[in-house]
């Protein structure tokens, strides 16, 4: 342990916050940095990584927009699972060796959160991608717990504090308390899915077609939970359906609201359902801690508003909860030896 400490020095470990939307890497005093877009870009209609050196991240984005047609790009953990892993793999590999670069003599040690409902294989498969990637040693964190670290919460004590963590494919829920989870629960629904709805809010009102960015674009604008003290409107470009024409119209933040109302309430839903389940004891704690909101998602105007009408608890949102992961997989690189959370490389069971 001391020895691996001491390595420690002269490697450079790190955190990754492996998200469905983005993958955030941070290192031990240098904060964040990396934060690209979990993206591959692919040859179109295979699984074929292109061999490229930039296909992966900010630049496949990029290179999507000036290649079309024979390029597509993957997110391949789209909804919380590996839909493809050697396409994950090459994106992990991507990523650690763009941060630890071929200067150092010392492989890194890593820390990875992944989603708490992903399979023993899946796991398996990250672990393994990580270590081919060069990492001298791998290990596994829960995305709540990461985030519970990373939010400054005191998980490893007997108290309960409970994460809600609204990404872009999945919403992890969970109450932690003496260092482990005691609930949890993770649903399809999340960023992605408000999305969606205003795509199909757009179809049904307007005919008018838009596309996922756009979709995305209007939900930070003008999109909400609860009603604004000032609402607000925005103007939305798309394709006329009947047309087939370039056409704009005008959207306000109330109809966006209630076209998110469908997913939103499921995210609500899956946060009292958990709650259900809770211990009677951790629930008294609640009371008193609140819950906590992570993630892209809790960026969303209003949405704790909602939960806290919804759950009759104190509902904050944790700070910068777009980096909240990641920052805590690098402060528990710190605590390796103290605190025991994680899955290890090399420990038999998965
Ligand atoms: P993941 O961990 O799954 O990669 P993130 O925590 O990075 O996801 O969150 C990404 C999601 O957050 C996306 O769906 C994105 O649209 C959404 N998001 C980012 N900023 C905002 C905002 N200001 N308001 C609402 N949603 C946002
Ligand atoms: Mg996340």
């Amino acid at each position: 342990m001391l020895f691996d400490s001491l390595l420690g020095l002269f490697s450079l470990d790190m955190g990754i916050d492996l998200g469905t939307c983005n993958t955030l890497v941070c290192v031990r005093g240098q904060g964040i940095v990396l934060n690209e877009p979990s993206v591959v870009a692919v040859r179109k209609g295979t699984n074929h990584v292109l061999r490229d050196g930039n296909a992966v991240g900010l630049m496949a984005k990029e290179m999507l927009g000036k290649t079309p047609g024979s390029i597509s790009a993957i997110r391949p953990l789209k909804d919380g699972v590996i839909a493809d892993f050697d396409i994950t793999e090459a994106m992990l590999a991507y990523f650690i060796r763009k941060v630890h670069g071929r200067r150092r003599f010392i492989n890194p040690r890593v820390v990875i959160s992944v989603p708490t409902g992903i399979t023993a294989v899946e796991k398996r498969a990250v672990l393994n991608s990580a270590e081919r990637a060069c990492a001298r040693k791998v290990y596994l964190l829960q995305e709540p717990m990461a985030a519970g670290i990373g939010a400054g919460l005191p998980i490893a004590e007997p108290t309960a504090s409970m994460i809600v963590d609204i990404g872009g494919g999945t919403t992890e829920v969970a109450i932690m308390s003496l260092g482990d989870i005691s609930v949890s629960e993770s649903i399809r629904v999340a960023g992605d899915d408000m999305d969606e709805a205003i795509i199909n809010h757009m179809k049904r009102t307007y005919n008018l077609l838009i596309g996922e960015q756009t979709a995305e674009r209007i939900k930070i604008e003008i999109g909400s939970a609860a009603p604004l003290s000032e609402e607000k409107t925005m103007e939305v470009r798309g394709r006329d359906m009947i047309s087939g024409l370039p056409r704009k119209t005008v959207v306000s933040s109330e109809e966006i609201r209630e076209a998110l109302k469908e997913p939103i309430g499921q995210i609500v839903d899956v946060v009292t359902r958990t709650l259900e389940r809770c211990e009677p004891e951790l629930a008294a704690d609640l009371v008193e801690n609140g819950v906590w909101l992570a993630g892209g998602g809790a960026l969303l105007r209003g949405i704790d508003h909602i939960m806290s009408s919804a759950t009759g608890l104190d509902a904050r949102l944790v700070e910068d909860p777009l980096t909240c992961v990641a920052r805590g997989t690098a402060v528990y690189l710190e605590h390796l030896n103290d605190w025991k959370l994680s899955l290890e490389s090399d420990e038999e069971e998965y």
